[in-house]
């Protein structure tokens, strides 16, 4: 495993990997890895030649009353990881390398982006699109992978890949989950005991809204309020959104009939943490997907 920090050098190591007729893929991070990075950076190892992960914490990204300067770092221990994860290269590009002369480019993908998370992190998806696009500049994968965590971050990039013509794959990641069933995130970091606690009323709100699809519940204005009802039950928890919409194209759906993304954000202490279901009609049978449960204990040392 080596780090590299330059562009010209993470492309050359590239190029000689295509050269070699490696198939290269890539795993975009900000780092402070978890469960969730971790079986990322597998599948790319299972399905590729050659594998890069770039860990770049993107300020573009952030909103100016954001997180970026408290975001969890652990460039050390993060580079542990990847050594165990048998990663060919990790990427750790400075903000100044990345964008020399600011940024005046600007990919952005239209109608995805306005809702969920975009109508509360105005610009955070451009930030996001333009980065990952000038990272596959950099790297030519021919696959990316990416988690079903950031559901919307997954939907969205799929489009920019598509309209642009981007030569990648673009792969899909179950969601990992601690054993009670929270989503594993970098910002869990940010919950103390109760607060952690707290946060179980999110997953467990999801559980309640799959099992009422999976009863014959199809109507995706009483499931919100399932999800609203069941997270008002813990007021240490403030929900930003709740939405059920169309898996692939985020768009409002009335009654449940294809498959559909049930997607929530919500402030829980200091964090904003979001969370996921996605039920897929198999058939015409809803089957929800809830991703993983994780064997690890969870603790802020186990990321
Ligand atoms: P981040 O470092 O938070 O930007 O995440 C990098 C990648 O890891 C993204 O594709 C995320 O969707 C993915 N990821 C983060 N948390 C999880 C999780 N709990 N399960 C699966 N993938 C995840």
């Amino acid at each position: 495993m080596i780090t590299l920090s330059k562009i010209a050098d993470v492309r050359a190591a590239c190029d000689a990997a295509r050269a070699r007729g490696d198939r290269v893929g890539f795993v975009p991070t900000m780092g402070f890895f978890h469960e969730g990075h971790r079986s990322l950076m597998r599948a790319a190892r299972a399905d590729n030649d050659f594998v890069v992960v770039s860990l770049f914490v993107n300020p573009t990204q952030f909103g100016p009353h954001e997180d970026l300067t408290a975001y969890p770092r652990d460039p050390d221990g993060d580079r542990a990881v990847t050594e165990v994860e048998a990663v060919d290269v990790l990427f750790t590009p400075t903000v100044e390398e990345m964008y020399p002369q600011g940024a005046r480019t600007t990919v952005h993908v239209a109608g995805l982006t306005e809702r969920l998370c975009g109508a509360s992190r105005p610009g955070h998806f451009d930030g996001v699109t333009t980065v990952v696009a000038k990272l596959f500049s950099i790297i030519g994968p021919s696959q990316a992978y990416f988690g079903r965590k950031d559901a919307q971050q997954l939907a969205v990039i799929r489009r920019m890949t598509t309209d642009l013509g981007l030569p990648v794959g673009v792969v899909g990641c179950p969601l990992v989950r601690e054993a009670d069933g929270l989503a594993l995130s970098s910002r869990n970091l940010y919950l103390d005991a109760d607060a952690r606690q707290a946060a179980t009323i999110l997953s467990g709100a999801l559980y309640m809204a799959s099992e009422a699809v999976v009863r014959g519940q199809r109507d995706a204005r009483a499931l919100r309020q399932l999800v609203v009802d069941t997270v008002a039950n813990v007021p240490a928890v403030q929900l930003d959104y709740v939405e059920v919409v169309d898996a692939a194209t985020l768009e409002p759906v009335e009654q449940l009939t294809a498959d559909t993304l049930v997607a929530l954000a919500a402030l829980v202490g200091k964090a904003r943490l979001i969370d996921n279901v996605t039920i897929m009609f198999l058939g015409g049978v809803p089957t929800p997907d809830l991703g993983v449960l994780t064997a690890s204990s969870g603790t802020t040392e186990d990321h």
